[in-house]
């Protein structure tokens, strides 16, 4: 027998082409070397084309399963991913006060805060984001948001570093503890610059960009390592530096698979 191992929670979609979602985030946490549990919020059909549906996990069964982990097995980290809906959101916020996740002081907890694929499919209802805004982000030891994300959470676009500083301040302003704004997306900028603050520090994470297009479930891979390591015990600043060093090998590694766009990479 082996040392009881650290574990961490993904609470999140499945998708059935294993690119992003809970596929990700497990395979991941198994990456990082920490146990991974999941409550699935939602079950997509999917395929490297894009998301052809969704049906959402009824919010109690959703609540039982961060519940049934919780309590027996212990969580030492946890991340959200895709949570569908606004009744998802509200009923995952009043469970993880009840298990003490989130919050100064409590579990560190990732918000990922997850409303499209990067086909441009919607994983949110519409109702969604405010209960991001007003539930999750003010118990968040950190959020990760893309640039698109950012625009639907703060109305602010960001072409470059001095408006990824505001993007940061403003999702500051909305209760998270951290923030990660990823810079992956914004053009002409040569590297992959993701700014990380708490209001008092600001961190220039810098990356090379790699010329693929296979980076489905990039954002998960990313948050999920983040989750391991601050399971591990690191501090956000560290946890954020391996991450950012998990996801550039991943998508260095990513693959083509389907016709469309294809998985950072597991394999290594
Ligand atoms: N499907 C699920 C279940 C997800 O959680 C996510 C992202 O978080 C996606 C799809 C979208 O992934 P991508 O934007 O990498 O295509």
């Amino acid at each position: 027998m082996t040392a009881t191992p650290r574990t961490a929670l993904t609470i999140a979609g499945s998708d059935s082409g294993g690119g992003a979602g809970i596929q990700a985030d497990l395979r991941t946490f198994f990456a990082c070397g920490v146990h991974g549990m999941s409550a699935i919020t939602a079950v997509t059909v999917q395929n490297s084309l894009g998301v052809q549906g969704f049906s959402e996990v009824p919010a109690e069964t959703v609540t039982a399963q961060i519940r049934a982990v919780a309590t027996d097995m212990g969580v030492d980290a946890a991340k959200t991913g895709m949570l569908a809906t606004a009744e998802i959101i509200t009923a995952v916020a009043r469970t993880l006060d009840e298990v003490r996740i989130g919050r100064e002081g409590q579990v560190p907890f990732v918000v990922d805060p997850v409303a499209a694929s990067m086909h441009g499919d919607a994983l949110l209802r519409e109702e969604a984001l405010e209960a991001i805004r007003t539930e999750l982000l003010p118990r968040a030891t950190l959020v990760t948001p893309n640039l698109d994300e950012v625009r639907l959470l703060t109305g602010l676009t960001v072409t470059d570093p001095g408006s990824q500083r505001e993007a940061a301040k403003a999702l500051l302003d909305l209760g998270a503890q951290w923030v990660l704004v990823k810079g992956g997306h914004l053009e002409g900028v040569p590297d992959c610059v993701d700014l990380l603050s708490d209001g008092t520090h600001v961190v220039e994470l810098t990356g090379p960009r790699y010329d693929t297009r296979h980076t489905h479930g990039g954002g998960d891979t990313l948050a999920s390592a983040i989750t391991a390591s601050l399971a591990k015990g690191l501090g956000v600043p560290d946890a954020a530096e391996a991450g950012k060093r998990f996801i550039e090998r991943a998508v260095a590694e990513s693959y083509p698979l389907g016709s469309g766009i294809g998985p950072v990479s597991p394999f290594w």
